[in-house]
């Protein structure tokens, strides 16, 4: 490790896993624009290529190896690309289910311990003929993080299927310990004090006990951050809220199959999959940074996917994993300006019927190179 002049740590491991399809291709954007943040802010990203999914199962015959998964730990953070390839037509969906690419996403999760889920929600001005609501919903805009448990509930808890008296009958139990519910919860105050300052934490308080424990909890974490205001909000309203007044909500608190849900439903009302960032952490500042779309067999190797959602990952790494908030912000910022400039990839092209004047369609390199040019 390394410190700068005001105790800033200026050298970083990254590991990266570039994956299948376009992950390749998106990943070499974004370490262009870190090695663009590093020259301007002083620091070094040092990068170890780590072997995950289906460019794994062909060099060693599995999707992620004891070397790889000592590689990501070794690493500072590690940034993903995708993995997996055409799931009806390539090889890889011949193997048993524990031997295919995602396979080794699932263990490299587990493996870190990654238990917090973050997906930004967030429309940008430029984009807002993406998002289906209607303009006067949309107002200003909304710009919101879903903070979803990762590693329990409903997931991972015991299951069944067997006949009780005569009738197929299935079984699958929710269960979090306070433990579990704590550290997700002290994780997504963290990250409020990093935003708005507020916190929806949603539940079905009013039918589970997993859900009233939830509760029980989050109100104890919350006496611990006097500064962030706090609501409870049960997930069928929320659900409704999401598309009726998204920009209400600053961090949604929940946990794993209602994050599950209401992720997808938050990030649908933004646009573009090609726009979508992610992040998964455990209890250190670690944490695991891909975008949340896949590996898009049918454009890879086009030179044409949109590299912007793993550059906003790389963005989030800078925040949440090294603390370096002006250089994500100066990443954010660098999007939002190609975006005005009219430069797109054509995944966010305007549809047909909107003006196209003033607007550039770009491939992946000149949009990573558009972006690293303006942090
Ligand atoms: P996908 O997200 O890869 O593609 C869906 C559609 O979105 C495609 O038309 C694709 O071209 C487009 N798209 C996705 N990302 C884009 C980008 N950055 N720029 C422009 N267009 C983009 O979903 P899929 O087709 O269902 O899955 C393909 C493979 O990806 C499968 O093997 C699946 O298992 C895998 N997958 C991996 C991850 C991951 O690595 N975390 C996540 C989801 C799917």
């Amino acid at each position: 490790m390394h410190y700068g002049k005001e105790g800033i740590e200026m050298d970083f491991k990254v590991g990266v896993i570039a994956g299948d399809g376009i992950g390749p291709e998106v990943t070499a954007e974004a370490t262009k624009v870190l090695d663009a943040i590093g020259q301007k802010y002083g620091h070094t990203f040092h990068y170890t290529e780590i072997l995950m999914g289906g460019c794994s199962i062909d060099a060693t015959g599995v999707p992620l190896t004891d070397e790889a998964i000592a590689a990501a730990k070794a690493s500072d953070a590690v940034l993903m690309g995708s993995i997996g390839g055409n799931t009806t037509t390539s090889p890889w969906y011949k193997l048993p289910p524990n031997l295919r690419p995602e396979a080794g996403l699932l263990k490299i999760r587990k493996e870190l311990n990654l238990f917090a889920n973050l997906r930004p929600a967030y429309l940008y001005e430029e984009l807002k003929a993406a998002c289906p609501l209607r303009d006067d919903i949309i107002g200003d805009g909304f710009d919101m993080m879903i903070m979803r448990e990762l590693t329990g509930g409903l997931y991972f808890g015991e299951r069944s299927t067997k006949e009780v008296d005569g009738v197929m009958t299935a079984c699958d139990s929710l269960t979090y310990n306070e433990n579990e519910i704590r550290r997700i919860a002290i994780r997504g105050f963290d990250i409020a004090m990093k935003r708005r300052k507020k916190v929806t934490s949603v539940d079905k308080a009013n039918v589970l006990d997993s859900s009233r424990l939830w509760r029980k909890v989050v109100e104890e974490v919350a006496k611990d951050y006097p500064e962030v205001s706090y609501e409870h909000m049960l997930v069928d309203n929320c659900a409704m809220q999401l598309v009726k007044n998204p920009a209400q909500f600053d961090v949604i608190l929940t946990e794993n199959m209602f994050g599950d849900i209401l992720s997808d439903e938050a990030s649908m009302v933004t646009g573009s999959i090609g726009m979508l960032s992610s992040a998964s952490l455990n209890e250190t500042k670690f944490g695991l940074y891909e975008p949340s779309g896949g590996s898009a067999p049918d454009i890879a190797g086009m030179g044409i996917a949109n590299p912007i959602a793993t550059i906003l990952s790389a963005a989030m790494m800078l925040r949440y994993s090294f603390d370096l908030d002006k250089e994500a912000d100066a990443v954010e910022a660098a999007v939002k300006q190609v975006l005005k400039e009219g430069y797109r990839t054509g995944d966010i092209m305007p549809q047909s019927g909107e003006s196209t004047e003033g607007i550039t369609k770009v491939g992946t390199a000149e949009m990573g190179s558009l972006i690293a040019e303006r942090v």
